[in-house]
């Protein structure tokens, strides 16, 4: 089946709006739905600055079934990219009634109307996090989904079980749950990049804010960890190359391939010291940390096999950490107060 008109729920979010810069340079439709409970509309001026294109945008949320069905008799979609949710850990954990809520809500909302309309593919947003503390690296994407630490994390598990479960009994349609690793960087031009509320919890925007001076160091949190360096390893991709993982995965999903699931990450593990020293190597501009007590729930080791993604999607990382530092700072330098 030819995709070409694309719902992308989120779309003014951090990783939401790159892919939609993707999926314009690639030649689709992309339209955008998004509350803006974590995001501006500023966005969309500057997606336009950056393809000559300004994508259809509704401002509605996506648990709002009235409100979201209009969108859908409006617009004829092929396909959609569910990007929407809330994603803070720590937030979750003291929110846990708004977490469930919203993420559940908004999908099963979601899958309603896209069987009302007969709307058979979904990429959706899920994470690393849905493997639990891991057994071994690298993460395998047919390796056990374990528990998670936080109810953010449940909710990834939660609607993965869910899109299986509506795979299962409703054949025609296509479903890639998309694992994300850890999404840094920011779009090469400035103008969009991650742009979180209130005190950073992931390390990126962290260190971002130590070098404008927004905060005095950084903490890192452990470096007794059975690492080479003592501190945590993660897998982190550039937000550039997540967004073309969703136009390789659409092009797989018109294939009608019926259920499948793909990590998203570089296939290389970076310390919280490897990542210290690349951004003041991408950036001159030097972090000052001090080392504290381990983050409760935090895993030593987490990264990526890549194969599958490769072998089936043909896709696969380009840009390296240095790129992603640099991306990232520019982003916040000239954006010192997020997008306004
Ligand atoms: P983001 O917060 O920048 O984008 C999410 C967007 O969804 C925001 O623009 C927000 O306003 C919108 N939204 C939230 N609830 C909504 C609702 N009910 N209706 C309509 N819009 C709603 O986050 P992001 O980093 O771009 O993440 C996008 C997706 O990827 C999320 O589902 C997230 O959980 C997932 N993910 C992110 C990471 C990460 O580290 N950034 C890692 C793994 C998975
Ligand atoms: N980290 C840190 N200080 C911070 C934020 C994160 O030392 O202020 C570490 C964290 O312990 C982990 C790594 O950086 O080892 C990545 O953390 P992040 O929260 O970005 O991603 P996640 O742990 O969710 O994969």
């Amino acid at each position: 089946m030819e995709i070409k008109r694309v719902l992308v729920t989120g779309g003014t979010g951090f990783i939401g709006s790159e892919t939609v810069i993707k999926l314009i340079e690639a030649g689709y439709d992309p339209v955008i739905v998004d509350n803006l409970s974590n995001s501006k509309d500023a966005v969309i001026g500057r997606i336009k600055t950056i393809t000559g294109v300004r994508p259809t945008f509704y401002k509605v949320d996506c648990c709002d079934e009235e409100a979201f069905r209009k969108v859908f008799e409006k617009e004829k979609f092929q396909a959609v990219i569910h990007f929407a949710g809330l994603k803070a850990v720590g937030e979750s954990v003291v929110k846990p009634i708004e977490y469930y809520s919203n993420n559940l809500e908004s999908t099963l909302v979601l899958l309603k109307l896209m069987k009302e309309f007969d709307v058979r593919n979904i990429v959706f947003s899920s994470s690393a996090t849905v493997y639990g503390v891991p057994k071994r690296v690298p993460l395998v994407e047919t390796d056990p989904v374990g528990s998670a630490t936080n109810p953010y994390g449940e909710t990834k598990i939660m609607i993965e079980r869910i899109l299986t479960d509506t795979q299962f009994a409703w054949k025609d349609l296509n479903v890639a749950l998309l694992r994300y690793f850890n999404p840094i960087g920011g779009h090469p031009s400035g103008l969009l990049g991650e742009d979180p509320n209130g005190i950073p919890n992931n390390l990126m925007p962290y260190i971002c804010q130590v070098a404008v001076g927004k905060r005095d160091h950084l903490r890192i949190w452990g470096d007794n960890y059975p690492t080479p360096d003592g501190t945590g390893v993660r897998d982190y991709i550039h937000v550039l190359d997540l967004a073309e993982g969703h136009v390789a995965t659409l092009k797989k999903l018109a294939t009608d391939p019926g259920l499948v699931i793909y990590n998203l990450g570089t296939g290389k593990g970076t310390s919280v010291l490897e990542m210290v020293h690349a951004f003041e190597k991408a950036t001159g501009v030097k972090i000052p940390y001090t080392i504290e007590a381990a983050r409760a729930g935090d895993v030593a080791t987490n990264y990526a096999a890549t194969d599958k993604a490769f072998n089936e999607l043909g896709w696969k990382a380009k840009y390296n950490i240095i790129d992603a530092c640099r991306d990232a700072y520019n982003f916040q330098k000239k954006n010192p107060n997020g997008i306004e």
